[in-house]
């Protein structure tokens, strides 16, 4: 995408990323500071995510929020009382990334294993629609909310192998569509981004004899997950964007 983002973009924009400690979500809660965001970040790694932390407070002076909770086992208990907390710290929240995902097994469905098919919904599905609920009053006190879920190809076309991954990344989709509906006559968009093969552990970990560096790295996407938060958006809703719309899906040559 070509997009040449305003400097001052996010500012005045208080953004939750979630998978905030690795891969694409380090990166936009990176550049969303940079932008000019409030960040607020959401993890499993404690470490990982005090070390992201740490690297924004060095960028930007001031510590961002940051919190603990893995979505494996989060309930939607535990996704209220994260909503309460941030309550007690920020006004509203302008935008939240649902960028965390789990991969599962990549494998044929006959050998699927039952408990990762699960743990996989819980992660992509349950978990991010929990969060979602829990965050959507102070998400409609934004004038203009942009909620952005995180697909795949695999979600739009399925593919041999991918399972609960795709079947998963479908329901993401099918959620961002029912709720861009559902906001379409409030401040609250509702998109969903498919950032493409992206050289990430999530990757390397799914095609382990792909050559990284024949993958756009989670900076070079940047430029659709800034213009989604930012207000060039603002009257897009219910769609499911390419952060690299001309790339083949698969292993890359
Ligand atoms: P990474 O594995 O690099 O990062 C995933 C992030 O999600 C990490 O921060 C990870 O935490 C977090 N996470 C994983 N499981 C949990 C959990 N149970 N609770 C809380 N956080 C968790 O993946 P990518 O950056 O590649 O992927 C980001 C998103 O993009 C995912 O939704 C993925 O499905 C999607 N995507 C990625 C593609 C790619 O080629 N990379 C292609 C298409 C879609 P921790 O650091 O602790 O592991």
């Amino acid at each position: 995408m070509h997009y040449q983002p305003k400097t001052d973009l996010l500012q005045n924009r208080i953004i939750l990323v979630t998978g905030a400690s690795d891969g694409i979500g380090r990166e936009a809660a990176l550049t969303y500071a940079r932008y000019g965001a409030c960040v607020i970040l959401l993890g499993r790694n404690e470490d990982k995510l005090r070390a992201v932390a740490q690297e924004l407070s060095g960028q930007h002076g001031g510590t961002p929020h940051w919190f603990t909770l893995d979505l494996l086992t989060a309930t939607p208990q535990d996704c209220a009382s994260l909503a309460q907390k941030l309550a007690g710290l920020v006004p509203r929240l302008d935008g939240v990334l649902h960028n965390a995902g789990m991969l599962g097994d990549v494998t044929p469905m006959e050998q699927q294993d039952p408990q990762t098919w699960q743990n996989v919904m819980q992660v992509n599905v349950n978990a991010t629609f929990f969060l979602t609920q829990a965050l959507l009053p102070l998400l409609l006190k934004s004038d203009a909310g942009s909620l952005v879920f995180t697909s795949s190809s695999v979600g739009r076309q399925g593919r041999a192998g991918w399972g609960a991954y795709a079947a998963s990344k479908f329901a993401t989709e099918g959620m961002m569509q029912v709720l861009a509906e559902e906001y379409k006559q409030k401040n609250l968009r509702v998109n969903c981004i498919n950032p493409g093969g992206t050289r990430t552990a999530m990757r390397a970990s799914a095609f382990p004899a792909e050559d990284p560096k024949k993958l756009k790295t989670p900076r070079d996407l940047m430029p659709l997950y800034l213009w989604l938060m930012g207000d060039d958006s603002r009257r897009k809703t219910g769609m499911s964007f390419d952060a690299q719309p001309n790339r083949k899906p698969g292993i890359s040559e």
